[in-house]
Parts: C-alpha cells; structure tokens; sequence
C-alpha cells in the first residue's frame, strides 16, 4: 500500500473537495467511487496497513459493490466462496443451514470470506489507484466548522513529522467505531440490547464440512451468547464468541480456576496485541478456552487446534448516531452506527453506506448543495436495511424466535424470507415488500410460538431451552 501513499513533512493547507477519515472498506469505497467520478478526495488512515480488524465474513449482496469497485477478480483470486450460513445449537442436533441460492433473488449464490488485513489493503490500494490522495499513517485531529457547516479538517503525521490542514466542501467520516464526528457532535446513542462482549482470535487445525459447505460460517448458539467460526483460503479459521455481562462476570474466576489447575493454554504474545486486549490477555484466553471445551459442536471441530494470536476482545458493542448528515458532512459504516454482529451485516451496509452516499455527495457538487438535503435519502435507506437486521438481531436473543429460525421447512416461504435477509437482499424495490410481509408474518409467528411454548412446554424453548 505504501507505494501509494502520499508522505508530508512540513505544516501545510490543501483545497480538495472531499476529505475521507478512515481508510476501512466504508472510507476506502467512498474515496474510490468520488475519486473516479473526478473530485479531489484525500483520505487519512491512522494505522499503516495491513492492519489486523474483525469483521471477516460478508454477504452476498457485498459483490455487486465490489464488482463496481473493479474487484470481482481479485476476490475470487484472494478468497474463498461462502455459500451458505449454517446455524446450530451447542450439541449440533439442530443446525440450519440457509444457502443462498436459495434466497427469493437466487442471482446472489454466494459471498466471500476474507482475512481483513488483506481485504481492506486491496480496497485501500483500489482507492490509491483511482485517484485517492491517501495518508498513512496519519490520524484527523479536528474537523473544521464554519458554525455548523463542516469546511475541512485537520490532520497529523502519526509520527509527528507533519500535519495538514485541509479545505473542502465535504467531509466523509469512515473513523468506524471510534466514531470521530459523530461522537464530538454528541450524536451517539447506545442501542437497547442488552450489553455484549465478543473474544476472539485465529486458529489452525480447526475441522470444516467437505465440499462446497466448507467455506459455510458456522453460527453456533449457547444460553450465554453464541460463536461464529470462518475459514480462511490458508487453512486457518477465525473463531470468536460473543457472551453476555453476566457470563463475562465470570471470566476472572474461569481464568484463576485454569490457572490453579495448570490448565491455561500456551499462547505466544505478539506484543502488538497489548493495546487492544490489555494485561488480561491470558484470562481472555483462558475463558474462550473454557466456552470452546463447553459448547461441543465447537470443542468437536477444534480438537488439536492452535491458536494464532492472543485472544483480543471488543465490548458493549451496539450504537447508532441520531442522524448521519448534516451540513457539509456525513457518516458511514461503523462511523454512523455499529450493530451486533450476529448476522454479519457490517462490512455490507458499510459498503452500501459508501455506495448510496457516494452518489449523493455527487448531487451535492452538482446542485452546489451542501445542506444534508441530497444526504437525507442515503440516511433513510441505510436506516431502513438496519431495520431489517437489527429486528432479527433482537430476535436471534429471543428463544422463542430461535426456535423457528431452526425450524427445517419453508413454511410460507419463511425460509426463503430468512435467507434473503441473511443474504442482505434488502434494496431491491421489486420484492422489498414481499419480504417485508413474510418478515412481519415470522415474527407474529414467533409470538404465537411463544404462547404456545408457555401453555404447553413449561416456557422452555426448543433450541436453547432457555425461559421464553
Ligand atoms: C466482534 C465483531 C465481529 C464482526 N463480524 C463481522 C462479520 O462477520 N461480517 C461483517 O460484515 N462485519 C462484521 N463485523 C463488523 C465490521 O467489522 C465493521 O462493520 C466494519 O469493519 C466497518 O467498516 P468501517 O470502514 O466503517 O470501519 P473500520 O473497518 O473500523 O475502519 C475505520 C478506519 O478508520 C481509521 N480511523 C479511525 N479514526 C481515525 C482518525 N481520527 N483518523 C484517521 N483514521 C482513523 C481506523 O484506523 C480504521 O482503519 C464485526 C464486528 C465485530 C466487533
């Protein structure tokens, strides 16, 4: 990437006409897409990549965007075809498993898995290639405001040696979590769901399915949370567990128990890890090796498995901004809100974020309007496919939704329905609606279930067995 990246060393002031912060695939998109539509975009990114991130399994309707962006080739090169979702309960006696093809749009088979090191480096470069003046590592410092329209920003060599102030009609914030804006213009606010914390790192030796499942995520579910295991093109598979406040109290007492036994895993620390995960690195360790060995659906296919890294861990992890534009700026992606990662929508509605956005911002230079007005379009249809997921994602904690999620037939197409959201076929007016009301008939379904489950199964749940 490096080879594209712009160096400064003294203080100086640019004109452009967009300044991206942030260069994961939501910055990185944007700066392609408004660089090859001729605009003046710099984009500053604080790490030097490639740089480690979560987030590795994406969704079918992910290709269309990356087919635009001119990578359909280089993702078949680089990674591996996911075709299907499977979801299993701790034993694996119930598993669902929903391929894509046979979503109610059957155009979209199937989806990629990829290590995000070298995904977000290939976006990145994409962007550099396209036109993007990118600066690595360089962190923003400050966005500027002429009262409460955004004019540019501020931004400084991660090793001191220059700074650089930039003048520009736009700013994109693509900071991700960090949320740079958003969090300074007081917008964040906390999604009601219960707080979560996911652990997480790269294994080798994990067992996959043959053939054409073996690039499937699995999605497995336990009463304290659930697991997600994806395998990567080299052999190694990402495994991490997302568990709730009252399992995570538990951490200290199951690391200090492995640790009297003489039972904590041996886990070489790479030092770089010590900035995310802190000195609890080997309780982190020590509790996921607890959970794997307790859930057998994933002690079965990790028997022998080596882990790759320390244990790293990310927590209370759902928000949104209370808008995403205003006058001269706009978030995207992770910047603008974070959903729990269940169903493995980040990386997608961060992409169709750049998308849409991308085409509003070219409306703005066009009509010469900065207000937000062209903005608000990209906000409502962003919020609505966060509808979608983040419905489900309430529901995925719901044992009596649960329950129907692993039921194997497609009674009024409930299956298909279910497939398509999880293929994020949520943009496409001409069967919007029909998914819509067989999303509506689900969840009246689960309701009537959950009656069901309380007259005649003593309130447990088929699949957790957990009180609905
Ligand atoms: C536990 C977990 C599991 C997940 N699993 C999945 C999954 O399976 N599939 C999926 O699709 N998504 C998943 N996600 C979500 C996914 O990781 C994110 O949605 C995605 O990375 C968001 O992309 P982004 O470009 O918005 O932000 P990021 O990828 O976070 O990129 C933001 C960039 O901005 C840079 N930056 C921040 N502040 C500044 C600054 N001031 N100046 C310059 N640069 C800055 C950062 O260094 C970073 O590189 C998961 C997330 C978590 C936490």
């Amino acid at each position: 990437m490096s080879a594209h990246a712009v160096t400064s060393r003294a203080a100086e002031v640019i004109e452009a006409d967009v300044a991206v912060i942030g260069g994961g695939p939501s910055g990185a998109a944007t700066a392609t897409y408004l660089a090859r539509a001729g605009y003046r975009v710099v984009l500053f990114e604080r790490e030097q990549f490639p740089r480690f991130r979560i987030g590795e399994s994406l969704l079918p309707l992910n290709l269309p965007i990356l087919k635009e962006l001119g990578l359909e080739a280089e993702m078949e090169k680089r990674f591996i075809r996911k075709y299907a979702a499977n979801f299993s309960d701790r034993w694996g006696a119930r598993q669902s498993r929903y391929p894509f093809a046979r979503a109610i749009n059957r155009n979209h088979p199937y989806a990629y898995q990829v290590e995000r090191a070298e995904f977000d480096e290939m976006l990145l470069d994409n962007a550099a290639k396209s036109g993007t003046r990118v600066y690595m590592p360089w962190a923003v410092r400050e966005v500027l405001f002429d009262g409460e329209r955004a004019t540019g920003v501020v931004a400084e060599a991660m090793d001191g040696s220059g700074s650089l102030t930039v003048h520009c009609p736009m700013v994109v914030d693509a900071s991700g979590r960090s949320a740079f804006l958003g969090a300074r213009l007081g917008f964040k606010r906390d999604i009601n769901l219960n707080s979560r914390t996911a652990f997480y790192s790269h294994f080798e030796g994990v067992t996959h399915d043959p053939g054409e499942r073996s690039g499937d995520i699995q999605v497995v579910s336990f009463p304290h949370g659930w697991f997600w295991m994806i395998p990567f093109k080299n052999g190694n598979t990402s495994v991490g567990m997302v568990v709730t406040e009252e399992y995570l109290r538990r951490r200290g007492k199951i690391a200090a128990e492995a640790m009297a036994a003489g039972r904590l895993p041996v886990v070489e620390h790479d030092g770089s890890n010590e900035a995310v995960a802190g000195k609890a690195d080997a309780a982190n360790d020590a509790f996921l090796w607890h959970t794997i060995e307790n859930i057998p659906y994933v002690a079965e296919r990790m028997k022998g498995a080596q882990q790759k890294f320390p244990a790293r861990s990310i927590a209370n992890f759902s928000y949104r901004m209370e808008r995403y534009a205003g006058p001269g700026y706009v978030m995207l992606g992770d910047a603008g809100a974070f959903l729990d990662p269940v169903f493995s929508s980040g990386v997608f509605l961060t992409m169709k974020s750049a998308q849409v956005a991308s085409k509003a911002i070219v409306q703005s230079f066009q009509t010469g309007d900065f207000s937000g007005r062209h903005l608000r379009l990209y906000e409502k249809r962003i919020r609505g496919a966060q509808k979608i997921f983040f419905r489900f994602i309430r529901g995925w904690y719901d044992p009596a939704f649960l329950d129907l999620f692993f039921y194997s037939s497609n009674f009024m197409g409930l299956k298909t329905a279910i497939t398509s959201v999880l293929a994020a076929d949520l943009f496409d007016p001409h069967h919007l609606w029909n998914l819509k009301l067989r999303i509506n008939l689900l969840f009246a379904l689960a309701n009537l279930h959950r009656l069901r489950v309380r007259l005649f199964r003593r309130g447990r749940s088929y699949v957790q067995q957990l009180p609905v």
